[in-house]
């Protein structure tokens, strides 16, 4: 299959990376998350890649992936890897890696870890017990997990998406900032989509295939993604892929006690950007949120090496956005 997994070649270091979504603008909290995983891969004297999540069509808006790269090296972040500097593990742009996808997705259906699922949303609300709805909707009641993945071309003309069996048990890791969590797969989503009904991977597929694929061993990412990982750790395990290191930041809230959102244009960094703001002062501020300095001017650089994961608070920093 297509999917390989650079080890011996990138050596022992920590290959980290840098992964936005162009849907939407990148914003102060997005900023934050970023800052960290940076300093986390700087800092250990590792790799740094930049990787554009676009697999989700519906959402992604033309010219943001440009616009999130200007963001980033305007806050003084850089890669060593991406889709405007190249490198060894191309393409950078996840829409340009779908044959990796779908070899993936052979594998598992090879393994009959995978099956097709004809249920609509509609049905999956209906069928599953609402007490145990989970963090993202219903878990999958399991309709049609007595399938098999040859079933397949005996549902020619139907819509269908391939679920991944999760099986029992609880998976675990031990998160560069949260500590040790377990939890059980099957009572956080159930079976879940890899493959989605209009032929895209989801992106549970895609990123552990990516990560893997580009030989990155450490993940930092904003918190809402905690409840993923028990999936992705499954796929790691079905594909024999060696898992990164996860570590998952609180993500930043707005005075009103909200996640900072894509659609609040204030805090957006290309809003901040146009306005004129100063970089520094804006790292300076985040670096606070972190235990780095108290507010002073900086650049990422200044603090390569400086950052400890221990620091990191625990809880979510609030930003107000009129501050700036
Ligand atoms: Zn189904």
């Amino acid at each position: 299959m297509g999917v390989t997994v650079r080890s011996s070649e990138s050596g022992p270091g920590i290959v980290g990376r840098l992964a936005p979504s162009p849907t939407g603008g990148l914003h102060l909290g997005h900023a934050r998350s970023f800052l960290i995983a940076w300093l986390m891969a700087r800092g250990a004297g590792g790799r740094v890649i930049l990787r554009v999540e676009d697999i989700d069509a519906s959402r992604v808006r033309p010219g943001m992936a440009e616009l999130a790269m200007l963001d980033l090296r305007w806050l003084g972040l850089d890669w060593d890897e991406g889709p405007d500097v190249g490198g060894p593990s191309g393409p950078y742009v996840q829409s340009a890696r779908l044959d990796r996808f779908e070899d993936a997705l052979g594998l598992l259906k090879r393994q009959e870890l995978v099956y097709p699922c004809t249920c609509t949303r509609a049905e999956i609300q209906r069928a599953a017990s609402a007490p145990h709805a989970g963090e993202e909707g219903p878990i999958y009641p399991g309709t049609c997990s007595g399938r098999s993945a040859r079933d397949e071309s005996r549902l020619r003309g139907r819509r269908f998406a391939w679920r991944f069996r999760v099986g029992t048990g609880m998976v675990g890791w031990d998160d560069l900032f949260k500590g040790p969590i377990r939890s059980d797969p099957a009572r956080v989503a159930g079976d879940f989509v890899v493959g989605r009904s209009d032929g895209a991977p989801s992106y549970q597929l895609a990123v552990v295939v990516d990560d893997a694929g580009m030989g990155v061993n450490q993940v930092v990412r904003g918190d809402d993604l905690v409840s993923s990982t028990p999936r992705q750790l499954l796929l790691y395990r079905a594909f024999g892929f060696e898992p990164p290191q996860f570590g998952h930041v609180p993500l930043v809230l707005g005075p009103d006690g909200r996640r900072l959102a894509k659609r609040d244009d204030a805090i957006k960094l290309s809003t901040l950007r146009g306005l004129g703001v100063d970089p520094a002062r804006l790292i300076g501020t985040l670096g606070r949120t972190i235990g780095l300095g108290e507010g002073e001017p900086a650049r990422p650089s200044d603090w390569v090496g400086l950052f400890d994961p221990a620091s990191l608070p625990a809880g979510a920093p609030v930003l107000d956005p009129a501050a700036w």
